[in-house]
């Protein structure tokens, strides 16, 4: 693999870039270096006209008839099965509603209820907090759980035949490590145990095969690498083999098998429109049918690809121009690495503030991470290159320690 270390290789390597189409397809703000879609996906051209046209017209002029003549009705089916083609499910396995947050809740519900007479949920400290919070709030309401926290290295043995669901998260959203979901969903499935893997910072970004590794459940976000838009719907995913039996506890009249009986009790929907709870959110749903629109005619295998070479340049022009500057918090093999590279330094806060302000944008996560996200589908090699070319001269000049730079955001 070589790696192009000047800017003229870097364009060169452009010139080349099969993918190199896709960047078209978004609205990037002059100016900037954006390593920062693993976070909030930059804005695709067709979404403003899209949802324009939709208010207009089918909410303006078809009112509530559109609910059927433009078929709103189906649109959380007919967007989870665009984003089942990235994450190797059936169209039929994934709808798309609610948060992340709320999706986490309602299938590591219906996980448990798979395993009625197992009450220990297993995961890793550090893993993403609304994870973590949503398990303990779950807790709240069953007294009875055990959840059973325990480093990454230590999973696998803290599996045993109390464990009903192993709940991960496939990329860490902090170091950018990648758990090897096939390894895992076999040790769980060996002691009989479900698992759950939040995708949230792998659809559209590395490749997943759900049902090559028999994984149970999934959700994950739609604003990051899927670039739906600021609190875009999330997703669920359920595996086809549980759809008879399971049950979650969001019964809401949309997961209803006949919502429009209006009948007092609930009887849940067949396959996956049972994680419905109520009305899906057919704004935020058409920007996200935009989003994923983003994707056509590419391969994850060549985005995956593409993501690997961009994050390999990234960390070895930093490493030639500014060594030993820098701790490095994410995998040095990319194999155990998602679209994202984490750089370490107490300082953090500081420098992507300086960064930021020169138009190079990337985030900080708590307590010294650099976050850089490398979004194939519109990120170039020149960009990357230019974004060391900024985090070096900053380094250099020391111009993070300019006052108006330690002053912390409300969103860092
Ligand atoms: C971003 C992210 C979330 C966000 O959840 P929301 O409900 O959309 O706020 C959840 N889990 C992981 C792992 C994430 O990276």
């Amino acid at each position: 693999m070589s790696l192009p270390l000047s800017r003229e290789a870097c364009v060169a390597k452009d010139a080349a870039d099969p993918l190199a189409f896709a960047r078209s397809r978004f609205d990037l703000p002059e100016g900037v270096i954006y390593l920062d879609g693993n976070s909030l996906g930059a804005l695709p051209r067709a979404t403003a006209q899209r949802v324009a046209e939709l208010v207009q017209n089918a909410w303006g002029q078809g009112l509530i008839r559109s609910w059927n003549s433009a078929n709103w009705i189906t649109a959380p089916q007919r967007v989870g099965a665009m984003i089942a083609q990235l994450i190797g499910a059936d169209a039929d396995e994934v709808i798309v509603a609610d948060s992340t947050s709320i999706n986490l809740f309602k299938g590591i519900s219906a996980a448990l209820a798979l395993r009625p007479d197992r009450r220990v949920i297993v995961t890793e400290p550090g893993n993403f907090p609304t994870d973590l919070y949503m398990l303990q709030g779950l807790k709240s309401l069953r007294p009875d759980l055990d959840i059973r926290i325990v480093a990454r290295d230590q999973i696998e043995a803290a599996l045993d035949e109390a464990v009903a669901v192993l709940c991960l998260t496939h990329v860490h959203y902090k170091s950018g490590e990648m758990f090897d979901m096939a390894r895992l969903a076999a040790a769980a499935h060996a002691k009989g145990a479900l698992v759950l893997f939040d995708l949230s910072h792998s659809a559209g970004a590395v490749e997943v095969d759900l049902n090559g590794a028999e994984v149970d459940f999934a959700i994950g976000c739609g604003y990051k690498y899927l670039n739906g838009g600021p609190g875009a719907p999330a997703f669920i995913f359920a595996a086809r083999r549980h759809h008879a039996q399971m049950r979650q506890p969001l019964s809401g009249w949309m997961g209803h098998a006949r919502p429009f009986d209006f009948v007092d009790d609930y009887a849940p929907a067949t396959g996956m429109a049972q994680f419905l709870s109520g009305t899906p959110a057919i704004l935020g749903l058409a920007a996200l049918e935009a989003g994923l629109a983003t994707f056509d005619g590419q391969t994850l295998k060549a985005l995956r690809e593409k993501s690997v070479l961009l994050s390999e340049t990234f960390i070895a022009l930093v490493e030639t121009k500014l060594p030993g500057v820098f701790g490095m918090a994410s995998p040095r093999n990319p194999a155990h690495r998602g679209s994202q590279v984490s750089l370490t330094h107490p300082h953090g806060y500081e420098i992507m503030a300086n960064l930021i302000a020169q138009g190079v944008i990337g985030d900080f996560r708590a307590p010294d991470h650099l976050r850089f996200g490398f979004t194939p589908l519109y990120l170039r090699f020149q960009d990357v290159y230019d974004a060391t070319e900024h985090l070096s001269a900053i380094m250099q000049a020391e111009s993070w320690r300019a006052p108006q730079f330690a002053t912390r955001a409300a969103v860092t």
